[in-house]
């Protein structure tokens, strides 16, 4: 398992304490691919605390940042453009800011998905001087840092001019508009220009003011470093986007040594995460947002979805097709290499990092195909029905995780299950019964003698079903196709053992009776 690898090669760097960081600007909702980092954050933290290393975990929401792109739901929210989230309004009224509500929003998905880091804001850092320190340094030394990034970026864009802070505009309150004209080691100069960027117009304001206690902030390149020596971190991985050569990461790296005086913790790249094969982008609301995930996947499962490939690999989603049931038979099969049951020490890792807050319990884990199907059929008893396939009375624990998968089901069922995977037992016998030829019915009635003579598990029965029809002369197609007309008036369903094992024994019997001899069109005495 890649954690435990990384891990490893972490403790053998340094032995800790560790604090593991990862952060986020709050600028929207946060799209679902922003999990991948969380998550991977929070098993090295589980692993770290396993191997008795001291290890915190921070999770920073950057809010201090201006608002670059307009949220698109929001039109009203023009004026506010280049201010930071942290001081524009929420859009419910309720929340402290624009910058507190979506924070809230994703934190109680990884809240959900078991991650339970301690949040912190820039916003509030900046106000409590937290970063006065470091934006001293930045603008003492604003020629090493246009030095850094000229010689990492190679851009030609970084002249004399150029500072690494954003001031706090006094009059408009916008962060994202103004251009440092000067610094004199108390004070810095600036004016909030009207055409600085594209996405925010400045109020043409020339003043001087104190870059300190939340009167500037730092470039976002520049507070990287700044907060890993703020904050003593040790751990941060980030996505690739950030990793490329030349790129942001290389550039808070070189910062941290040359200007910060430490050196950059350990990090480590990942992939990104696609949902319906599209990467998430972050500040438009396309695709899934990561509070969509929890409405699709319980919790555990999200998180073995998450958490189960290789940082380098991408994670592709899409809830459509067969990937639900998959996921949960792959995650079945996790379960039982974790409970002893099958050998893959991997996938039994993977497991215990997709575990939520409790200890998961050992139980029967029927396939979720098949709680799909049962679910479908509401004249069954479903957990008499569970109880025959595990071939014992159903435990406590059994139960608790059958409801889960009931309701996952019904959910799945709801929205993502493809079509192939609905039937409904008829409570008459169908229409579609009368093309039954006469050897379709022979065989129905071979079924319900052999149902009639004992009881049958669904896979014994089915494995009958073959056998009945191998003795009457019949294609699968046609046998099977015999039994779904009866039940369900379709050409296909659902195992034909496993449903009519499930099914009441009577009803069965009698439906089987009538469309063996009752086919509609072809009673005796009709012409
Ligand atoms: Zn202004």
């Amino acid at each position: 398992m890649w954690v435990d690898r990384l891990v490893e090669d972490l403790l053998r760097q340094h032995p800790g304490p560790h604090v593991v960081n990862d952060a986020k600007t709050p600028s929207g909702h946060v799209p679902v691919g922003h999990l991948r980092g969380v998550l991977m954050h929070d098993c090295i933290v589980r692993a770290l605390r396993d191997a008795g290393a001291a290890a915190e975990f921070l999770y920073g929401f950057d809010d201090y940042d201006p608002m670059d792109d307009q949220p698109p739901a929001l039109p009203h929210y023009e004026p506010y453009m280049g201010m930071p989230f942290s001081n524009i309004p929420s859009p419910d009224g309720r929340a402290a800011s624009y910058g507190h509500y979506y924070a809230e929003e994703f934190a109680a998905v990884f809240t959900q998905l078991g991650a339970h880091p301690r949040i912190y804001r820039t916003s509030e850092m900046y106000r409590a001087g937290q970063f006065d320190e470091a934006i001293r340094r930045a603008l003492d030394q604003v020629a090493v840092i246009r030095e850094i990034y000229r010689e990492v970026t190679h851009s030609k864009r970084i002249d004399d001019g150029w500072w690494p802070v954003q001031v706090l505009c006094e009059r408009c309150g916008r962060i994202g508009t103004t251009n440092v004209v000067r610094w004199d080691g108390c004070e810095v100069e600036y004016v909030c220009a009207p055409d600085k960027v594209a996405w925010a117009r400045g109020c043409g304001y020339h003043g001087r003011r104190s870059p300190f206690g939340g009167g500037a902030k730092l470039l976002y390149r520049v507070e990287w470093p700044a907060k890993w020596a703020v904050l003593h971190v040790t751990v941060e991985g980030a996505g690739k986007d950030h990793m490329t050569r030349g790129g942001t990461h290389d550039v808070a790296e070189a910062l941290s040594t040359r200007v910060f005086g430490r050196p950059a913790p350990y990090a480590f790249a990942y992939e990104f995460l696609l949902y319906g094969g599209k990467k998430m982008s972050t500040s438009r609301a396309v695709g899934a947002t990561a509070a969509e995930i929890v409405t699709v996947l319980r919790p555990e499962l999200a998180r073995f979805l998450i958490v189960r490939p290789l940082p380098r690999r991408q994670v592709e989603f899409d809830p459509g097709g067969d990937t639900i049931p998959n996921l949960y038979d792959e995650y079945d099969r996790a379960a039982a290499a974790y409970f002893g049951e099958i050998e893959n020490g991997d996938l039994a890792r993977t497991f215990y990092f997709s575990k939520v807050d409790d200890e998961p319990s050992r139980c029967y884990r029927p396939r979720f195909v098949k709680v799909a199907q049962l679910a479908q059929m509401p004249q069954v008893d479903l957990e008499r029905a569970v109880a025959r396939d595990k071939g014992a009375p159903l435990t406590e624990a059994d139960r608790r995780e059958l409801a889960l998968r009931v309701a996952d089901a019904r959910r799945w069922l709801a929205t993502y299950a493809p079509e192939h995977y609905k039937f409904e037992i008829q409570a008459r016998l169908p229409e579609a019964a009368a093309s039954l030829s006469p050897a379709q019915r022979r065989y129905l009635a071979r079924v319900a003698d052999a149902m009639r003579a004992r009881s049958w598990t669904g896979e014994e029965l089915h494995a009958h079903l073959h056998a009945l029809k191998e003795e009457v002369g019949l294609s699968p197609r046609e046998a099977f196709g015999a039994i779904y007309k009866a039940f369900l008036g379709t050409d296909s369903g659902p195992q034909a053992g496993w449903m009519l094992a499930a099914l009441d024994p009577a009803f069965v019997l009698e439906r089987l009776a009538q469309a063996a001899r009752d086919a509609v069109g072809q009673r005796p005495g009709a012409p």
